[in-house]
Order: structure tokens, then C-alpha cells, then sequence
């Protein structure tokens, strides 16, 4: 049953026409519950807000799979101007992005050019630039992306799925660039050719990944609400000795608000996924196809209003 679930709300996440339909609805129940705003603009209240509870923050504006150059350069152009809000407003924030946000599924040279001028402007505020991980068949293309950017940039980033079979050896390949990386369970629907079907396997897998990556000396992001994976964590730094300068938390806006205070209570970098835009909706879908109570109250505000 939960299987079923998640397969419907990840199916209904590709929609284009539901999107559509959500784009005009406006995002204004999902608002301060969810996401940040509906430009970067309202979200620097909120951002604010997170800074001064200790919490670090990476916003992302939502919109993948877009198919257009002029939107895609209107991306790059926009979050070129949100970095450059963010080290003016001096903000405790990077910057997460989508290689299909900014033209992947047109042309190379284009996300090429546009992820360029975003990578210039943030080595320049000294900014990272987290590059998200999307479904497998871009996935290759958006490492390929990554090695090219990292032996020229400094302050980019990107993901790592544990829920594909892949991700070990990408691991052991990126290691050479000695990359700061993200790694999450892994958020869209994938085929059992190319991905774990069951959970404790990709649970095993993200334990396996995060400790190697500790080990290789590389900064990690560990990116969850799982209890299980956090403890785990907290040990192994502990027993290995790993500074807290070497690793951080990360967690949804939103999701497990208590936990990530308590966290950085600890004295854990703790940094909040923070999304804002007009596309909310399938970033909406694939929290519920997650876990459904994670957001049903965003749901029930949106009756109301
Ligand atoms: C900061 C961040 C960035 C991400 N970036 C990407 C990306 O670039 N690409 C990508 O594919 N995916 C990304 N994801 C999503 C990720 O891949 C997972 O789909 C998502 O985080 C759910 O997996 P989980 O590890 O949080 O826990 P799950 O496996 O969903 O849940 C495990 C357990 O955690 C507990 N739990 C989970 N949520 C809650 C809650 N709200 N309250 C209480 N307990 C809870 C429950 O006990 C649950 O059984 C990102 C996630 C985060 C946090």
C-alpha cells in the first residue's frame, strides 16, 4: 500500500498540466509552512528568521524540466541575482540548483553558459552552489557537469543518491576532487535496474556512503529526517573523531522543525532546505509521495484558505 502511494504521487509529480493548474493556484497556503515565498524576495523574512535560531539555510528555487532557453537563461539570471542578495543582505544562506532549471534537457552549451555565470558570481561572494541531484537519466549528464565545474570552481557542490546502484562508484570517481557532497536517500521514482527497491538496502547503502565520504577527509552534508541515519552519524564522528567542521545536517523547511532546532542546540551545523517559487508542485508531490503526514497540514491550510 505504501508502495502504491508513493508510485501515484510520484507519477503525479511529472504532470505538466496538474502543474500548471498549481502555478495558477498560487503557493500562498504552502507559504511559511513548506516553502519560503513565491520569489526570493518574501523568503528573506523567513531566512532570516531560521538565521537567528542558529540555523544555516540553502534556498532553491523551484521550476525543473524546463524547456525553454529564454526561461532557462531567466533561471541563471535569477539566481545570479539571489546570490548577490544574499552576500548584500549578508545572509547565512547558499544556494541549492537544477541542472534542468537552467536548460539541461536542451542544450549543453546553454546550462553550460548559464551554470557559468552563476559559478562566477558566487566565487565571487565566496557562496556554495549546490548542484541537486534529479532522476537517473540525468544523472550522468549532471556529474559529467559537476567534474567539469569543480576543477575550475571552488565553491560548488553537488548530490548523491544512496538509493542507486551507482552512486558507491561515483563516490570512489569524485574522490580525486576532493568534493563537499550532499547525500541524500534519493526522491524520484527509478526502476530496480537502477536502483535499490527496498528501503533497508538504500538505508545500508546511505550508512555505507556517508562513512566513506567521512573517511576520504571530504566534507559531508547528510541529508535526512531519519532518525536512524542522524544517530548513526552523531556515533561514527564520534568514535572516528571527525570535527564538527566536517560535516553538517540537513533538513527540509518545514519537516522536523523541532529536530533541527534541538540539533543545532547541540552545537551540529545544522542548514535548512529552503525552497520558494511559483513551481511548487511537484517539489509539493514528492514530499507527499515520502511520507503523506509530512505535509498534510500544508493541505488542510489550504481548505481553509
Ligand atoms: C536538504 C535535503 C536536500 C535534498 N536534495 C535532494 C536531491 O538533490 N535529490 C534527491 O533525489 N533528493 C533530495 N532530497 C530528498 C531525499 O532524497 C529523500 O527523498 C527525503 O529526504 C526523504 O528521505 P529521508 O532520509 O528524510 O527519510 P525517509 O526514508 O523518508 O524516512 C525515514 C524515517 O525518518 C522519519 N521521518 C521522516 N520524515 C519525518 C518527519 N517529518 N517527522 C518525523 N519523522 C520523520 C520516519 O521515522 C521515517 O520512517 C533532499 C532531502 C533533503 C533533506
Amino acid at each position: 500500500m505504501e508502495a502504491l502511494t508513493r508510485n501515484f504521487f510520484l507519477y503525479l509529480s511529472k504532470s505538466k498540466m496538474l502543474n500548471h493548474i498549481a502555478q495558477n493556484r498560487g503557493g500562498s497556503f504552502a507559504t511559511g509552512k513548506i516553502i519560503g515565498g513565491i520569489d526570493f524576495k518574501c523568503s528573506i523574512p523567513v531566512i532570516r528568521d531560521l538565521n537567528n535560531k542558529g540555523l544555516a539555510v540553502t534556498v532553491d528555487h523551484l521550476g525543473e524540466f524546463v524547456d525553454s532557453a529564454d526561461v532557462a537563461r531567466e533561471r541563471a539570471a535569477e539566481c545570479v541575482e539571489t546570490i548577490k542578495t544574499i552576500s548584500r543582505e549578508r545572509l547565512d544562506s547558499q544556494v541549492s540548483v537544477k541542472m534542468t532549471s537552467l536548460g539541461l534537457d536542451i542544450d549543453h552549451e546553454l546550462v553550460y553558459q548559464n551554470m557559468t555565470s552563476i559559478l562566477e558570481t558566487a566565487e565571487h561572494n565566496k557562496i556554495l552552489v549546490t548542484i541537486d541531484m534529479e532522476d537517473f537519466p540525468r544523472c550522468q549528464a549532471t556529474l559529467d557537469l559537476f567534474k567539469q565545474f569543480k576543477v575550475k570552481y571552488e565553491y560548488v557542490s553537488t548530490v548523491v543518491q544512496a538509493y542507486l546502484y551507482r552512486t558507491e562508484q561515483d563516490v570512489l570517481d569524485l574522490n580525486k576532487f576532493n568534493p563537499a557532497l550532499r547525500i541524500v536517500k534519493g526522491a524520484y521514482k527509478e526502476s530496480a535496474d537502477v536502483a535499490f527497491p527496498d528501503k533497508k538496502d538504500v538505508d545500508n547503502n546511505f550508512i555505507n556512503i556517508v562513512k566513506m565520504h567521512l573517511l576520504n577527509g571530504n566534507y559531508t552534508a547528510v541529508a535526512t529526517h531519519d532518525d536512524a541515519m542522524i544517530n548513526f552519524t552523531k556515533e561514527f564522528v564520534k568514535e572516528q573523531q571527525i570535527p564538527t567542521s566536517q560535516f553538517e545536517f540537513q533538513m527540509l523547511y518545514g519537516m522536523r522543525s523541532q529536530t533541527q532546532l534541538d540539533l543545532a542546540k547541540e552545537g551540529y551545523k545544522m542548514r535548512v532546505y529552503l525552497p520558494y517559487g511559483k513551481d511548487w508542485y511537484g517539489y509539493c508531490m514528492r514530499r507527499l509521495a515520502e511520507r503523506p503526514a509530512n505535509i498534510a497540514f500544508v493541505f488542510k491550510g489550504m481548505v481553509k484558505s
